[in-house]
């Protein structure tokens, strides 16, 4: 018999929001990163998503290791099945369980009868299991108000589940719930991890990364879609929309002042972004952005960027330091990839002594002598989509 995943989602989530759409997000994106594993039945009743392996070849393992990326589960737990009978239910717990009830000293046992047939209620057999497992284990005491170990029963239709205390998952909310945003992707260290954090907030995301060859190299673009990979656990398949950005960059050498350089750059790149939003429906853009981090990170400069576009943009990494935002990159996988010294588009051509504050009047006033619409059209058009898969 198969063993069993249960995601319990986050219960004061479901308060305020719909939990109807919570509830059928989570479960879309829990059948598609389960595709790899086999077939799995998905379904959620009182705030808890049941994924049933429907063969003995299913990878419950792998299932396991994929539900803990899944955005909008708070705690990811692994069943034992057993036959639905109290012995067997009993000797599933003392195996499934054996280190859980060495290592414990009060137990409590939980169980839910959502098979109607099976003799016992949920009471009863609460009672029984945990009075032979109070005998069976004499340094156990029940409690049932702060026990070191509860363990669960689930009686189900086609079998009974044992599992012991579940282990943290994602959190957050079902990617796809908050709508659609572009990300603008480069290969540090910051963007990777203020994707992740706006996909946990339920956002699906379309990646845009600025690719400048020759200056940058064809390995500085694979590091980047190696990047993107490496995030699609959690946010589920994506797509890279690779702007040709060399163009721009040299028009900006040859015709604008040499301090403004990065900023002007930057105002590129959110006006290609919100171009790339407006094509694929998205009503938000995401930056890697830390405030005071470079020149083109003080508020002055974001207040120049941000004129370019009516759309939010979010920065989740705008108040978070250096470290904090590295712990999250070491955490979700994506640091090791992100510090490979291959360079980024915006160390292309730096200025000496970039405008620290920049004004909206002189950006515009640089801006006058180009062609701002043909050169975004241009770059738009130029675009490479690469799809990266789960
Ligand atoms: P990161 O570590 O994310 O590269 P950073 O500290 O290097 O950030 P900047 O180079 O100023 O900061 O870039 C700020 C943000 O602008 C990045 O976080 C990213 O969202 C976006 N960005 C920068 N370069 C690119 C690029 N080549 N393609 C797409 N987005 C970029
Ligand atoms: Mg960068």
């Amino acid at each position: 018999m198969n063993d069993m995943i249960l995601l319990k989602l986050g219960e004061l989530v479901l308060k305020g929001l719909n939990r109807h759409t919570f509830e059928e997000a989570l479960m879309r994106n829990a059948k598609r990163r389960l595709r790899p594993f086999g077939p799995f039945q998905v379904t959620t009743r009182q705030s808890i998503t049941y994924v049933e392996p429907l063969s003995d070849d299913c990878d419950v393992p792998g299932a396991f290791e994929a539900m803990k990326k899944i955005f909008g589960a708070a705690d990811v737990c692994w069943c034992r099945a057993c036959e639905k009978d109290k012995e067997a239910m009993l000797s599933a717990i003392r195996d499934f369980l054996s280190d859980e009830l060495a290592g414990a000293r009060t137990f409590k046992v939980e169980c839910k009868r959502s098979d109607k047939t099976f003799p016992l209620n949920s009471i009863q057999l609460a009672q029984y299991l945990g009075g032979e497992l109070d005998d069976l284990y004499p340094h156990l005491t029940a409690d049932m108000h702060h026990p070191d170990l509860t363990v669960y029963v689930e009686v189900r239709e086609k079998a009974a589940f044992v599992h012991g205390t579940p282990v943290p998952g994602a959190g957050g909310l079902p990617v796809g719930m908050a709508g659609r945003a572009v990300s603008l992707l480069s290969g540090g260290i910051d963007s990777p991890v203020a994707s992740w954090m706006m996909a946990k907030r339920g956002l699906s995301l379309e990646m845009v990364h600025f690719f400048s060859y020759p200056y940058t190299s064809e390995e500085a673009k694979q590091k980047v879609l190696h990047l993107a990979k490496l995030l699609t656990p959690w946010t589920g398949r994506l797509v890279v929309h690779v702007v040709p950005f060399t163009a721009i960059q040299e028009e900006l050498r040859r015709s604008c002042p040499e301090e403004l350089f990065t900023i002007l750059m930057r105002r590129f790149m959110m006006r290609i972004s919100a171009e790339v939003a407006h094509r694929c429906g998205a009503g938000c853009l995401v930056t890697g952005e830390s405030l005071g981090q470079v020149a083109s990170q003080t508020m002055e400069a974001m207040r120049c960027t941000g004129a370019v576009t009516d759309l939010p943009i979010f920065r989740p990494a705008v108040g978070l330091d250096k470290e904090e935002i590295v712990r999250i990159s070491r955490r979700i996988g994506t640091f090791e990839t992100s510090i490979l010294p291959y360079e980024d588009c915006c160390t292309v051509f730096t200025p000496r002594h970039p405008r620290l504050k920049p004004t909206l009047a002189e950006c515009r006033r640089a801006e006058e002598k180009l062609d701002v619409e043909g050169l975004v059209k241009a770059a738009v058009d130029g675009i490479e989509r690469v799809l990266i898969e789960l």
